[in-house]
């Protein structure tokens, strides 16, 4: 699929589609409908799970309006820019970079304005709307700035990242939570982007959903025990020298010299998308260096997945060890010593964060596991990702038939998410749940309800990806189904 059919297949089954639609839409704002909804929560739940509670970590949450002064502390009213260049005559606006590399003219991700001008004047690059000439490029500010109060006077931003709220909170949690290390916190919320030129659907929004956790650890003493064998998850990973390569966590520490912490959470994170049914080879990890890569981190590889409709691997999150920059930013900032004393000992927490953009995970799974093979389109998603766990379907519509469905139906919504559909033939509806990513469907049949037939109190599950049909009591119903219920976890 390409970007426009990608978004034309989300609104037609029920996934996302612009904000604001009845009024023409709105750029880089989108609602998502029944399906994306669900899809995002369970992404989440799912996220939640493997990375947070399953690892003893925890869940906080943080006001999406934050006030200027940890802002300014963490760099972003000074440094969260990108560089733009207007044109004089249309007042079109393009981020440089964006437009420099789409005509072919390679510049970096973090060239400065002074680079980009250079650039710019030595192709004689004009405006691509109306060829009008170009004025200097310069920084624009991303954050989204809000005012407040009946006098607009208290000045703030809404957050540009939810990672923030983590390390504000951090001290209150140390202590709150035994005063050990590590501690991971993570927040799953949104975060806002005034992005210049907003496009190619989820890829780059003005409102996005972030889903990261931050560890805090002291940098001498973070013993990683990997009794699941984590280590031995087979990675693709390319380093910012080198070739890239697929390895195991153990060669990473080995041959790349990576600490032990960094390449295990590598491996976790490619665990978590091969449970997902993502292909190993859709997934690498890029590491960035130099001016691309914000001057805190140490180390910083984006994750990547290899999305047809987006044209290559695109950026999904990232793993960034960015040392004691946060709580030694925050220290300077709020005047409050943020070190902790872990076993007699003064520690600055150093931070590892693992950083997922959730829109963009919801836009690689439709794209990754959606499949057209003769005719039939079927959406592969795990089950426990499915927006509904199974469907039931009345064979026909049938007084005596609709009401066991409905009934079954009931009694499987206690604990599951289930679809009914009575309209159209049997085959229609099997392809509707099938495109949008119904593990099963259960049909009840004149068999069912029928007190002389042998198949009586029986129905139909079919299988969504070998179609596969299999005959079960009804008691039975809610185990078959249960037991493909997907688990996180490598
Ligand atoms: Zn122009």
């Amino acid at each position: 699929m390409d970007i426009e059919e990608m978004l034309g297949f989300a609104k037609r089954a029920g996934f996302f589609w612009p904000s604001a639609e009845i009024y023409g839409g709105a750029s880089g704002l989108f609602d998502y409908g029944h399906l994306g909804a669900q899809l995002k929560r369970n992404f989440e739940n799912a996220w939640l799970q493997y990375f947070v509670n399953g690892n003893g970590y925890h869940l906080i949450d943080g006001s999406e309006m934050l006030p200027e002064k940890p802002l300014i502390a963490s760099g972003h009213a000074s440094r969260f820019s990108d560089v733009i260049v207007g044109c004089s005559k249309c007042k079109t606006f393009y981020r440089a970079d964006v437009l420099l590399n789409e005509l072919g003219i390679k510049v970096s991700e973090g060239a400065s304005p002074v680079e980009l001008e250079k650039a710019i004047m030595d192709d004689n690059v004009k405006c691509q709307k109306c060829g009008g000439a170009l004025m200097p490029p310069r920084d624009y500010n991303l954050m989204v700035a809000v005012a407040l109060g009946p006098e607009k006077r208290e000045s703030g931003y809404m957050r540009p990242e939810t990672a923030q709220s983590t390390y504000l909170n951090f001290y209150r949690e140390f202590n709150l939570l035994r005063k050990k290390l590590p501690i991971g916190l993570a927040i799953i919320g949104r975060a806002y982007r005034n992005e210049i030129s907003p496009r190619q659907g989820l890829y780059r929004l003005r409102e996005l959903e972030q889903a990261e956790l931050q560890i805090f650890f002291d940098p001498e003493g973070w013993e990683i025990s990997d009794k699941q064998n984590v280590l031995a998850e087979k990675v693709n990973v390319v380093p910012y020298k080198g070739e890239g390569a697929v390895m195991s966590g153990n060669e990473m520490v080995e041959k790349l010299s990576m600490p032990r912490f960094y390449a295990y959470h590598m491996c976790m994170i490619a665990g978590f998308y091969r449970a997902m049914q993502m292909p190993p080879e859709k997934l690498r990890f890029l590491e960035l260096g130099g001016t691309e890569k914000a001057f805190y981190n140490k180390i910083h590889f984006d994750i990547q997945a290899e999305i047809g409709s987006w044209g290559g691997f695109r950026e999904i999150g990232g793993l960034h060890y960015r040392g004691e920059h946060d709580l030694s930013s925050h220290t300077r900032g709020s005047g409050q010593d943020l070190s902790v004393e872990v076993s007699g000992k003064r520690v600055m927490p150093n931070v590892l964060e693992l950083s997922f953009g959730v829109d963009r995970n919801i836009w690689m799974l439709l794209d990754i596991l959606y499949s057209k093979d003769s005719g039939r389109s079927v959406l592969k998603l795990p089950y426990g990702l499915a927006p509904f766990n199974a469907a039931v379907f009345p064979l026909q519509k049938d007084e005596k038939l609709s009401e066991y469905a409905l009934s079954l139906e009931a009694e499987l919504r206690e604990s599951l998410k289930v679809g009914y559909d009575e309209a159209g033939s049997i085959g229609r509806r099997y392809a509707r749940m099938d495109e949008i990513g119904t593990p099963f469907c259960i049909t009840v049949d004149f068999d069912t309800v029928d007190s002389q037939s042998d198949k009586y109190g029986t129905v139909t599950i079919r299988d969504r990806d070998t179609r596969a049909q299999r005959r079960v009591k009804r008691s039975e119903v809610f185990a078959s189904i249960a037991s493909g219920i997907w688990r996180a976890g490598p």
